[in-house]
């Protein structure tokens, strides 16, 4: 990239999250929105206005770890084009104790110091439980069972609000796509509001 364009990419975003502080979100325009449907990050990424602005594309953290579980977004992804993501359906993050993407990472842009990723949410459409299907695949692999997702007595997976969207259930999940795919933070806030209004 060059320079002119990573100065134009940094101008954009910073005059965006001026626009977020202002309380001027309805300004942004059409470009942001899709921006701000950002998908799942690696561990540690700040907010997403300010991950895209701080992440220079250079890869460290995708080369870095050890599960290849990172990929950068193409180049339709417009001012999101490089930027690192874990594709969920292909490769979960393995949680690694030394996290070596953010140790990676040496901008500031993995430096939230929290490894919240997402939240999975099952889809009751077509998840086998819900067509009369005996399967707990998801709970068994999931880190953190009973705490970030359960059984109910009709044996119907329920993720938590403890889940940090690693992705191990999205993953192992037998029907494809995954019924029980992790949305990123912004995802999860457009669903929210999107569930208020309608
Ligand atoms: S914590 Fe490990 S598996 Fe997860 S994205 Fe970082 S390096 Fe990859
Ligand atoms: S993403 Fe799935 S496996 Fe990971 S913590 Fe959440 S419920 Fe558990
Ligand atoms: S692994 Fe998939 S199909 Fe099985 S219970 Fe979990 S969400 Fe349903």
């Amino acid at each position: 990239m060059s320079q002119e364009e990573s100065t134009s990419r940094k101008a954009f975003f910073s005059e965006s999250l001026n626009l977020v502080k202002r309380g001027l979100s309805v300004q942004l325009d059409k470009k942001l929105h899709k921006i701000l449907e950002g998908p799942v990050r690696p561990p540690g990424a700040l907010d997403e206005l300010e991950f895209l602005s701080s992440c220079t594309r250079c890869s460290a953290c995708v080369e870095a770890c050890p599960y290849q579980a990172l990929r950068k977004q193409p180049q339709s992804a417009g001012l999101a084009a490089g930027a690192p993501f874990l594709d969920l359906d292909r490769q979960a993050c393995q949680l690694c104790s030394d996290f070596p993407c953010v140790n990676a990472c040496e901008t500031g842009a993995l430096g939230s110091g929290v490894v919240q990723m997402g939240r999975a949410v099952v889809n009751e459409e077509t998840c086998l439980t819900y067509q009369d299907q005996v399967c707990s695949l998801c709970y068994d692999a999931c880190p953190y069972p009973e705490r970030a997702i359960e059984l109910g007595l009709d044996f119907h997976p329920k993720v938590t609000s403890e889940c940090i969207g690693c992705g191990a259930c999205t993953q192992i999940c037998p029907t494809h796509p995954s019924s029980i795919p992790v949305l990123s933070p912004t995802q999860w806030r457009k669903k929210e509001l999107e569930e208020r209004l309608f």
